[in-house]
């Protein structure tokens, strides 16, 4: 399966030397179907990528595809080199029935072209009539495998109910309902520990056994926290697309822009810098995961919101003043004195769908019933 991993990384990384050489002006590079032609001549041509799977190279070509049109398309960053062990894997397609067994409750077992029968550990159950697979490794040695299938999305209530959610920094979510979802993270202890790796990591020789035991150790911090994030991530999704019929989120693209200055207030201490910067990761990752998978169950029903001024802005008498925001944690308005924490003041005001000064002369088209907005105005 390594071997499928290197075949795949290396097609890839063909793929993104083709395209790397495309200049204006010049021949457009290969796309899909050409490469694969070209692929089949490779393949006459080397015996080591003659000994691989066509299926595992060919799929690495379509995933390019895909990565292309992402980027084309203004979604995505354009497809980058893949290294050693980082995000490895292949795809398996036209997957026949009996190629997928239940052993037991627990174990189930796949056949993977060129390499047999594999057991696997069933963490849901394997949905019906699978066509594709993916099997990844990730920086901690694990192997995993993904059946896809398009879950159906999760029917809205029905009740006209909206809620905004604000990321934030000391919390993960505020919800403008006042509630306050924090994810799981590293326990203080091994927080320090992934601190004092990384700096051993600084430290270390490139190419040495030290190095690759103390990258090995981080990639193992790091994954057992981005399983709890992912499985979070599911939880709230769900549970939200469950509750409300709208959700509000605010646009990420705007808000790189305009919120950079949030969340200054940091404990002082020593490698302020990189708590900072892990903290920030951890924020931006799970956010970024968060709207995905609502985008996902609720699909159709989250809107993007402007982030401008969120977090100035009285919810409840519509006051926009920087010295509102006195805390990380607090809102008081400087108007009309309306105190809440900061996080779901500004949650209400992304449920509205306010941001004040920023929307002058932008066209937004809102479909949707404003009348259970106002109400949840006045109740926050
Ligand atoms: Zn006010």
């Amino acid at each position: 399966m390594r071997q499928h991993c290197a075949h795949a990384r290396h097609v890839w990384n063909l793929a993104v030397e083709q395209h790397g050489h495309w200049k204006p002006g010049r021949k457009s590079a290969p796309g899909y179907l050409e490469q694969c032609r070209q692929l089949t001549a490779a393949r006459r041509e080397f015996g080591w990528l003659r000994e691989g799977s066509q299926t595992v190279q060919q799929q690495a070509l379509r995933d390019f595809d895909e990565a292309m049109r992402n980027f084309f398309a203004g979604t995505h960053r354009r497809p980058r080199w893949r290294k050693v062990g980082r995000s490895e894997g292949f795809r398996i397609v036209a997957v026949k029935a009996d190629h997928v067994r239940r052993l037991n409750r627990r174990v189930a077992q796949v056949r993977v072209p060129k390499v047999g029968w594999v057991r696997f550990r069933l963490s849901r159950p394997v949905p019906a009539g699978v066509k594709s697979y993916r099997i990844a490794l990730d920086s901690a040695g694990r192997w995993h495998i993904a059946f896809a299938a398009i879950p159906d999305p999760i029917p809205a209530p029905g009740t006209g109910g909206v809620v905004g959610i604000d990321r934030g920094v000391a919390v993960s979510a505020a919800l403008s309902t006042g509630e306050l979802l924090d994810v799981l993270r590293l326990s203080p202890g091994r927080r320090r520990r992934l601190l004092g790796l990384q700096r051993r990591l600084a430290r270390a020789q490139r190419g040495s056994n030290r190095r690759a035991r103390v990258k090995l150790a981080i990639a193992e911090l790091r994954i057992r926290e981005a399983d709890a994030r992912k499985d979070w991530c599911h939880k709230v999704s769900t549970d939200l697309a469950r509750r409300f019929d709208v959700i509000c989120v605010e646009d990420l693209k705007i808000a790189n822009m305009t919120r950079s200055a949030r969340g200054t207030i940091e404990a002082p201490g020593r490698n302020i810098q990189q708590k900072a910067s892990l903290n920030r990761e951890i924020a931006a990752s799970g956010w970024g995961l968060l709207v995905r998978r609502l985008e996902q169950k609720a699909r159709g029903r989250v809107e993007k919101v402007d982030p401008a001024f969120t977090s100035q802005r009285c919810s409840a008498c519509g006051h926009v003043d920087r010295e509102s925001r006195k805390s990380q944690a607090r809102f008081r308005c400087t108007a009309c004195g309306f105190t809440a924490n900061a996080d779901v003041n500004a949650a209400c005001n992304i449920a509205v769908g306010h941001t004040v000064t920023a929307r002058r002369g932008l066209a937004v088209v809102r479909p949707v019933n404003r009348e259970p907005q106002l109400e949840l105005l006045e109740r926050a």
